[in-house]
């Protein structure tokens, strides 16, 4: 848990940088976005991330906008690469926002196994490009580093920040309390196609 927190922390530390970003346009004299108007941007994301990873034992301790990293016994799903390659997949998440799955056996194996789900339910792809082997979201298995990108940290902040509307409604709350967390990761973890092996009894 305490290594998986201090990776996340690192990794997101010191910005990220995205261009052609479409947001609204901003009002210098009113200080304030024009939420009829839009324009496009190249940001530079300097934020302050504090990271908290927790195990919980029931899944009522989940909260509407948490993110999820369930451990299970194994996984069934496969995938083909680039290259036509088959492979078993370590780790699956559902898209950004996740829930995202891991096994147990990669996960003892590999520790930033699961900073690279996390990083999936951020928004980021898998690269499978054989020069990039050095980087955290190259999934082919012979790794050779955890690189995280400027790019990378940019789309991550980008995900991070979409619902600035809130923000220039003076309400500086990112939380999803709607968001319904245990009814995605049933719902994910029941999915057949996914092939998860896990305790039933661990997961009510
Ligand atoms: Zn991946």
């Amino acid at each position: 848990m305490t290594f998986t927190q201090q990776v996340i922390s690192n990794k997101l530390r010191g910005g990220g940088y995205k261009s052609g970003v479409i947001f609204f346009e901003y009002n210098h004299a009113k200080k304030s976005f024009n939420l009829r108007k839009n324009h496009t941007y190249s940001i530079r994301y300097n934020f302050n991330f504090m990271v908290n990873v927790q195990q919980i034992n029931m899944l009522n301790q989940l909260k509407g906008n948490d993110f999820v990293l369930a451990v299970v016994d194994s996984i069934g799903h496969q995938f083909t690469d680039q290259y036509g390659r088959r492979h078993s997949s370590a780790g699956l998440t559902n898209g950004t926002g996740g829930p995202a799955v891991v096994s147990y056996d990669h996960w003892k194996k590999d520790r930033y196994l699961s900073v690279h789900e996390f990083f999936h339910t951020l928004g980021l792809r898998d690269i499978e490009n054989s020069d990039k082997n050095n980087r955290l979201m190259y999934h082919l298995g012979d790794n050779i580093g955890q690189v995280i990108s400027e790019l990378e940290k940019g789309d991550m902040m980008q995900f991070i920040m979409k619902n600035i509307i809130d923000m220039t409604k003076n309400s500086y709350s990112y939380s999803n309390a709607n968001r319904n967390t245990v009814n995605l990761l049933r719902t994910f973890l029941n999915d057949k196609t996914n092939g998860f092996k896990y305790n039933k009894a661990k997961f009510r």
